[in-house]
């Protein structure tokens, strides 16, 4: 029913989700910097957590967690702005088709995208998938999307821990949907979250589609988060892909 949200959004009033001014919904001056945050950042970089967990997969992402596009991925995620979707999923798309090149290039065949998984309790209560509709307009239709990857029940909301807790909090944790066991076995994965942090989520995630036969798994994230805490080193980008 994209129709029905596009319709919402005229008649609602609205404001920008990036800088709070009156707007329909994007002011030209944040589109513009967010859909410019790729360049800004350097074009599609490796990036690794630092130190990262065990079976981290290689990752691209396509900007750093901070300013407006950190104010979008949250009202996005955590607030009602279901219309920053296209937007986000203008900034994923190049990311995501790097990361596919990526895998053709070394002769994978038939790519799958699955997002990260988020706690069950976080899409009931939004009542949406945010990140799943992030993804499939990135996908568009040209590989296709399995949202196969659940996180088991108990696990906490990982904001707020640190990296030790988000490790001893996500071990074990991400499951595979029994139903879609057999759609993974042989086929190359690109996992995609909206933010990589620690590292927990894309590893554990990595580990349960390497346990149900994915051939080989990237990651791709919208952004890269630094970390705050000072005896950790920052999650620094390795490198331009070329
Ligand atoms: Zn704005």
């Amino acid at each position: 029913m994209e129709w029905l949200a596009a319709v919402a959004d005229l008649v609602v009033p609205r404001t920008c989700p990036g800088c709070g001014t009156s707007s329909a919904s994007w002011c030209a001056a944040c589109a513009g910097e967010l859909l410019g945050e790729l360049v800004a950042f350097g074009g599609v970089r490796p990036v690794a957590p630092s130190p990262s967990p065990p079976g981290f997969p290689p990752c691209f992402a396509a900007g750093a967690y901070a300013g407006r596009l950190a104010c979008v991925i949250r009202a996005h995620k955590d607030g009602d702005r279901a219309d920053a979707a296209g937007l986000l999923a203008a900034l994923l798309r190049p990311v995501l088709d790097a990361a596919v090149a990526q895998l053709v290039a070394t002769g994978a065949e038939d790519p799958l995208v699955v997002p990260a998984p988020s706690r069950g309790s976080s899409v009931r209560h939004r009542g949406r998938d945010p990140l799943g509709d992030v993804v499939r307009r990135a996908a568009a239709g040209r590989w296709p999307v399995l949202g196969c990857l659940a996180m088991r029940r108990g696990v906490r909301d990982q904001a707020g821990l640190d990296a030790r807790a988000r490790a001893a909090n996500l071990a074990g944790a991400v499951v595979m949907r029994p139903s879609a066991r057999g759609l993974v076995s042989g086929r190359p994965v690109v996992l995609v979250d909206d933010v990589v942090t620690t590292g927990a989520t894309l590893s554990g995630s990595t580990e349960a589609l390497r346990g149900a036969g994915a051939s080989v798994v990237v990651a791709v994230v919208l952004s890269a988060r630094r970390r705050r805490n000072a005896d950790e080193a920052p999650l620094s980008p390795r490198g331009v892909v070329g």
